[in-house]
């Protein structure tokens, strides 16, 4: 069996590696798209690094866009197999996958005006809506632990992450001319003190491992603490500065998590009277019903609290927004206020539109809950940027840029150890670090050496291990 490391070797998003069996199969795990990379995001995303013909099937960690993204043009490119992934993942990826297509279509239509302009030809979106529909009925959802056997020589099972909704690890048996070889990628690790999601579970015994590198060195705020964190960044904004509080975050996951930080400050009552907190995203509405469907999967905290308080994703004062003349209005609203809106890393959806408003008022501040790339918007305010530029145009930083750390979906490197742990580490051959960046995956490889992980890879885009 090879292994053949495609995205999110460089990165920490584009998440892509491919399994080459002894017979020729090809599996795919993964096929995200890179965010965040500047001029040269489009030209990675349209450069899959493999041959979709060639694909027997694609095997899904999760729903976020950085490991689905690239569905739809794999499905677009020719790719006829089947997408592997758990029950929930395929629900979420569906509302992920439409609302990415959008953003392509909309990102195109807005070049396109412009290369108008110039008289360029206009260029086509990477998918669309209907290539996301395809790509859709190709899913074949599976529960978490079940064996499934792709062909003679691959079968798997799912252990959940913790990382989000539907997130699991993929834990991989070969058989190939008597020889079995047992590979876990480890998809996205979650933590071990989510509000929502139930904690990282242990997974088989691997002989490899492709592990993430996201927090490989770096720990986390306390969540306790993170929930104070938030009460003070909203008293300072909304009570002090009388400004609006702009908290870009991922529709799903991040979005119903910062909601039920809020639903339990008000039901403390330590929110300010009258303060309006809004939803500004269509697919939160998606998201939370899919999160509602899918309580079971969530942590025992949660059950807990429904008993007391049947709706965790609601309370007076709160408002989903869907209409973008809704969201325009939000504009003129001259109060002080909570916006929760996507993405996460600012780079796109309406939050960019919040951002461009708000960026500029010295009273307003934007709050970071999510781990942005360096190259992002959100990358480049909280690394303290004092001008950026959004939709082309020069903006001065006058609001408060903060950020909260410890709102990740993914472990520091403690928790990523803890999920590890599982491991009987004399028996696993080598662990290879992707999605992470360059120095962090650096650290994290001393970190696992030092605990007892004999050989720890740093594969480059491209490089092929025979295992
Ligand atoms: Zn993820």
């Amino acid at each position: 069996m090879k292994l053949k490391f495609i995205g999110a070797t460089e990165t920490v998003t584009g998440s892509k590696h491919l399994v080459i069996t002894e017979k020729g199969a090809q599996i795919l795990l993964d096929c995200g798209l890179y965010q965040g990379m500047g001029h040269e995001t489009n030209e990675m995303n349209a450069h899959l690094g493999l041959n979709p013909l060639h694909i027997d099937a694609v095997i899904l960690s999760h729903a976020h866009i950085d490991h689905s993204g690239n569905l739809p043009y794999l499905v677009r490119q020719g790719f006829r197999g089947k997408i592997y992934c758990t029950r929930a993942t395929a629900e979420v990826a569906e509302i992920l996958l439409m609302d990415s297509a959008h953003i392509h279509e909309a990102d195109i239509y807005y070049i396109n005006k412009v290369r108008e302009r110039r008289g360029q030809k206009p260029l086509k979106p990477m998918y669309t809506e209907m290539d996301v529909q395809k790509t859709v009925e190709m899913f074949h959802p599976l529960d978490y632990h079940t064996d499934f056997a792709i062909n003679d020589e691959i079968s798997f099972s799912f252990t959940d992450a913790g990382h989000i909704l539907g997130s699991a690890a993929v834990n991989i048996t070969a058989k190939e001319n008597g020889k079995i070889t047992k590979l876990t990628f480890t998809g996205d690790i979650g933590r071990y003190t989510d509000m929502l999601m139930k904690d990282p579970e242990p997974f088989p015994q691997a002989d490899y491992i492709i592990c993430e590198s996201t927090y490989g060195d770096r720990l986390h705020d306390k969540t306790a603490a993170a929930e104070m964190h938030l009460l003070d960044v909203v008293r300072r904004t909304c009570v002090e500065k009388k400004g609006k509080l702009i908290i870009p975050a991922f529709s799903l996951g991040r979005t119903q998590e910062i909601v039920f930080v809020l639903d339990k400050l008000k039901n403390a009552d330590l929110l300010p009277a009258n303060l309006k907190v809004f939803v500004d995203s269509p697919l939160s509405v998606s998201a939370t019903d899919i999160t509602r469907k899918y309580v079971h999967n969530l942590n025992d905290n949660l059950q807990e609290y429904i008993k007391k308080d049947p709706d965790p994703f609601g309370f007076q004062g709160l408002v989903y927004i869907q209409k973008r003349e809704d969201s325009m209005r939000l504009n003129e609203y001259n109060h002080p206020c909570i916006i929760i809106s996507a993405s996460g890393m600012m780079e796109a959806g309406r939050v960019k539109h919040h951002i461009a408003h708000n960026i500029s008022n010295p009273k307003n501040t934007i709050l970071a809950v999510g781990y942005c790339t360096p190259s992002s918007l959100g990358g480049k305010l909280v690394s303290g940027e004092k001008n950026v530029n959004i939709f082309g145009e020069n903006f001065q930083v006058l609001a408060d840029v903060e950020s909260i750390h410890s709102y990740s979906a993914h472990g520091d490197y403690e928790e990523m150890l803890k999920f590890l742990n599982c491991q009987n580490k004399k028996e696993v051959k080598k662990v290879f670090l992707v999605h992470g960046e360059q120095n962090t995956k650096k650290v994290w490889r001393e970190t696992l050496v030092k605990e007892g992980f004999g050989r720890v890879e740093i594969p480059v885009k491209g490089e092929i291990f025979e295992l």
